[in-house]
């Protein structure tokens, strides 16, 4: 303020005169490149808006910067920087070295090459979406899944949705609307992004009844609440938490048996999913879904991008009359799966009917199945290729890393396994992390102690290169 008062506007209309016109600044070389490539249009707005930008900045502190900020050289620069970033895709790839598998703000699960090409080739062109080859009329989106869903867990029928927080609160709402849902306390379960349980029930416009306590609930509890309004017993997978000690749920199983004897259906949402048995990989043994289905549950839903290791969507498997009833409320077309969505999910699914070929394929279980051994030795070579890369001192060495899941599944499964802990020199590990997610393309580590955590397991195949030219690039940088 003081600074503005002792300004005479003699001064600012000085500078302000000094600030060049949009036409000399098109005349810049730097300029004249970056319209070799970028659209006019977004070159001379983002020329505008520098000058703007220049021009509030004199305004508000009545002097222009450090010294050169007014020449039209670096506004040039400043121009061509902003357009640069106008023009790049907001969504983009990301390197993800932290070593968590399932991580919702990085996207999830990674697609096999077989469902991305199925993605690519029906958005590119037109398909039998909704479209019975056979007979020339109109077919059922689901219909692509449908069956093989059956076939991989043994369910009467199924049907697919947007996810798997859609396909609960659909469910939901179909079996139970205006009635009541028993549910136990120690179940209520907040998955993040604001699904919670009890608000998941109370959009759908379902009664919710809650029963036991927070480590305790027996099949008694169930029994009790059950009457005239009861609609619905529900079981929800605590994917992102454990009560340990003195605990107890009510085992699937025995809530079938009691829904069977009120001839109330039984939903269950498993979050995440599995159709293999995991404890081949010294894994704990959760149930898979067709267990679950074999244990008589009438409905239940889980997403296609967790463990499952396809695209976002949510899994809707049961009873053939439950499903249809499903399929036929108002939210189905609103919570409808798209076309590219429904191709990889389709490919990913496929997968599994060669197990063998699942683990080899699906991105989430291949990182899965990597030992700590294998971890370590892929640490080897990751640290040679930086060393070689940066061809500078650098201050790295491998250490014991447990990964996790992540993505509310398995929730206090570790991964045991190794990883590469950089400790930068003359700049906290921070601001080092911050570089590597400016650089091209942005890599992601985890920050533990001033080091920098890189860790394999979540790495694809050539992705150590990639690493290493961010690595050098952040590290080289002003
Ligand atoms: C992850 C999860 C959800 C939400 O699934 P999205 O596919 O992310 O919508 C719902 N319920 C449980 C138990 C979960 O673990």
């Amino acid at each position: 303020m003081i600074q503005r008062e002792e300004m005479t506007e003699n001064n600012l209309q000085t500078l302000l005169k000094q600030l060049p016109a949009v036409d000399r600044l098109l005349e810049e070389p730097a300029i004249m490149t970056c319209l070799c490539q970028a659209p006019r249009q977004v070159v001379t707005d983002a020329i505008r808006d520098t000058l703007a930008e220049a021009r509030e900045e004199i305004m508000r502190t009545g002097h222009s910067g450090k010294g050169d900020e007014l020449h039209p050289a670096t506004l040039a620069l400043k121009a061509v920087r902003l357009a640069e970033i106008r023009l790049r895709p907001s969504l983009r790839r990301v390197v993800n070295a932290t070593g968590t598998l399932i991580h919702t703000n990085l996207g999830r699960a990674p697609l096999s090459r077989a469902a991305l090409q199925a993605v690519e080739s029906v958005a590119i062109s037109y398909s039998n979406l909704e479209y019975n080859l056979e007979a020339g009329e109109r077919g059922k989106r689901h219909a692509h899944v449908e069956e093989l869903l059956c076939r991989l867990t043994g369910a009467e029928a199924a049907t697919v949705v947007n996810n798997n927080a859609g396909a609960t609160l659909l469910a939901l709402s179909a079996m139970a609307q205006g009635k009541e849902a028993v549910v136990s306390r120690g179940e209520l379960v907040e998955i993040g992004g604001s699904f919670r349980m009890p608000e998941v029930m109370n959009a759908g416009g379902v009664i919710m009844r809650e029963v036991g306590t927070t480590n305790k609930t027996h099949l008694r509890d169930f029994r009790q609440a059950i009457g005239p309004e009861t609609a619905l017993l529900l079981k929800v997978h605590t994917s992102n938490y454990r009560i340990v000690g003195f605990t107890e749920q009510v085992p699937s199983v025995d809530l079938v048996r009691l829904g069977r004897e009120h001839h109330l259906p039984v939903m269950e949402d498993l979050g995440s999913g599995m159709l293999l048995d995991l404890s081949v990989y010294g894994l704990p043994r959760e149930p898979t879904v067709r267990e679950t289905v074999q244990a008589g549950i009438d409905i239940l839903t889980f997403s296609g991008d967790k463990l499952l290791g396809g695209p976002q969507a949510g899994i809707i498997l049961g009873r053939g009359e439950a499903v249809e009833r499903i399929r036929r409320h108002p939210l189905a077309r609103a919570l409808r799966i798209d076309k590219m969505t429904l191709a990889g999910l389709e490919a990913t699914l496929r997968h599994y009917l060669n197990p063998e070929e699942a683990l080899r394929e699906i991105p989430v279980l291949r990182m899965l199945a990597i030992s700590p051994e294998q971890t370590r030795g892929r640490c080897e070579k990751l640290l040679a290729i930086l060393r070689q890369e940066v061809a500078q001192p650098l201050h790295a060495k491998i250490i014991p890393e447990t990964s996790r899941v992540g993505g509310g599944a398995l929730p206090l499964t570790e991964l045991p396994g190794f990883a590469i802990a950089i400790t930068p020199q003359g700049m906290s590990a921070d601001r080092l992390a911050q570089r590597l997610r400016a650089a091209a393309p942005q890599v992601i580590g985890r920050i533990q102690e001033d080091r920098l955590l890189f860790n394999p397991r979540t790495l694809a195949e050539g992705e150590e290169e990639l690493l290493a030219a961010c690595l050098k690039q952040a590290l080289h940088q002003e």
